[in-house]
């Protein structure tokens, strides 16, 4: 192999010259041959070895020599001395591995290992041979190879690998779909890059969304996918994050809030690209409307509380105010005894009559009008546009659908009565409060004057 047996190639004396000629032709052609392979193994660090099964003995190109260090004459030719060189980690792996290609388990032998040079320090080497004459009962005899130095190789690919599964690892272990997005001029787009979280996200594959994103516009809810797609529009048009928070209907899933943001930049080809991710902010979503819920609407009733009905009927004066030529009329509503009504039937039950005064007195609002529910069993109501005899009909009203559906606790029924007392809202008030204690006031008189009345400022 090393030195390869000169070719039978001479011609019979008696051949023709045009014979002669060809085999000379063909001579050269494989000496070129030969020149190229030379060449080509000293350039890619590869040696050449050619083993002696039988005597134990193995013989290196100087090729081979240089890639451990070595001069042409400062190796041994024993077998057992190259095992000595293997790394002690790899050292069974490698002769398994050739035995079973002495067995005749394996159409070839081809190992990655690491090997001790000259210097002390190890290089991965890959070697490539095989059996290339056996005794008649199948015995190895002969075996060439190659060894190729893979130390710079194996190098980059262990960095690169590291790369990748670092990659992989933030992409995929991070809560949410990590994503590169791409919107193409004529408007189609895709997700070039889709990490493992969109099974949770979408309920897709990536592949499902590698060459067009109709599975995902399927998903969006029908009334976010307007401002789910020119939110996408604009970051394009200006090169602005895109952000956006929108609701998506899954099989498995059902009714979740989706977040995106990202980052656009514009690509040569008139193409978008976004680098970014989504996550699921349902439950952020469901408490921010609790909070909500909680810093507007009294939860009892589901009436304005306090705080959001002052700042209603401030509106209202400030209109008053603005405009000169509207009133308004504020009402201040107290159930009667309610303490009793407590006492008697317990708390539960006084929550009902709560609820069912606060059914009552919404059902009867028109729609520029306001109420709240401003004290544990007070509240106050602004008809926007009434006079005091407007507003005293409207209360009367009022006691009378109290009268007329009685709250039932079993099948008693639970003595319900409001006492009002009723204000005009001037445009010179300070406040919205000025207007409030005129008609509370007037409730207290109600009060004072047997309640169940209509009292008025
Ligand atoms: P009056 O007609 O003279 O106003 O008597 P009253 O008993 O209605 O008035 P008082 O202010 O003495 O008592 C109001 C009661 O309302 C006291 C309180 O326990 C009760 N209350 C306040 N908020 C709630 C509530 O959310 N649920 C229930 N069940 N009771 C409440
Ligand atoms: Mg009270
Ligand atoms: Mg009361």
């Amino acid at each position: 192999m090393l030195t390869p047996a000169e070719p039978d190639l001479v011609s019979p004396q008696s051949s023709l010259d045009i014979a002669d000629t060809q085999d000379r032709s063909a001579q050269e052609a494989l000496r070129e041959s030969e020149k190229r392979m030379a060449l080509a193994l000293s350039g890619s660090a590869t040696g050449v070895w050619d083993r002696n099964v039988t005597t134990g003995e193995i013989h290196y190109s100087s090729g081979w020599k240089a890639i451990l260090g070595y001069a042409e004459h400062e190796l041994s030719n024993r077998i057992d001395d190259s095992y000595e060189r293997l790394h002690p980690d790899d050292r069974a792996y490698v002769k398994s591995t050739i035995q079973a290609h002495f067995d005749q388990q394996t159409e070839s032998y081809e190992v990655e290992h690491r090997i001790r040079c000259k210097d002390g320090s190890y290089k991965w080497i890959c070697s490539r041979g095989k059996v290339v004459s056996r005794d008649s009962e199948g015995r190895p005899l002969r075996m060439v190879g190659t060894t190729t130095d893979i130390s710079a190789m194996r190098a980059m690919s262990d960095k690169l690998q590291h790369t990748v599964d670092l990659m992989t690892s933030l992409t995929d272990e991070v809560p949410g779909l990590v994503f590169q997005y791409r919107l193409m001029p004529d408007a189609t787009s895709f997700f070039s890059y889709a990490s493992a979280g969109i099974r949770d996200i979408y309920e897709l594959t990536p592949e499902q969304v590698a060459t067009h994103t109709e599975a995902i516009n399927a998903l969006i809810h029908p009334e976010d996918l307007a401002a789910y797609r020119s939110s996408f529009d604009l970051s394009a048009a200006n090169l602005t994050p895109w952000h956006c928070e929108y609701r998506v209907q899954l099989p498995r899933q059902g009714l979740r809030w989706r977040q995106g943001d990202a980052k656009p930049r514009q690509l040569e080809d008139g193409s978008t690209l976004w680098h970014g991710f989504i996550t699921d902010v349902t439950e952020r979503k469901r408490i921010e409307a609790e909070l909500q819920e909680f810093a507007t609407v009294d939860y009892l009733t589901q009436l304005p509380n306090r705080r959001h009905f002052m700042m209603q009927i401030e509106a209202e004066l400030a209109l008053i105010q603005r405009t000169g030529d509207r009133c308004a009329a504020v009402l201040m509503c107290d159930l009667d005894h309610f303490k009793t009504i407590n006492d008697r039937w317990g708390h539960a039950v006084g929550d009902q009559a709560l609820k069912h005064f606060a059914t009552i007195l919404s059902d009867q609002l028109g729609e520029t009008d306001l109420a709240g529910r401003v004290g544990g069993e007070e509240f106050a109501v602004v008809l926007s546009g009434a006079d005091i005899a407007e507003a005293t009909a409207f209360a009367r009203q009022m006691q009378q659908r109290i009268e007329e559906t009685p709250l039932l606790a079993g099948d008693q029924r639970i003595p319900l009565t409001v006492s009002v007392g009723v204000a005009a809202m001037h445009a010179n008030d300070d406040s919205a409060h000025s207007s409030l204690s005129r008609s509370d006031l007037a409730l207290y008189r109600a009060k004072k004057n047997g309640r169940n009345r209509i009292e008025c400022h």
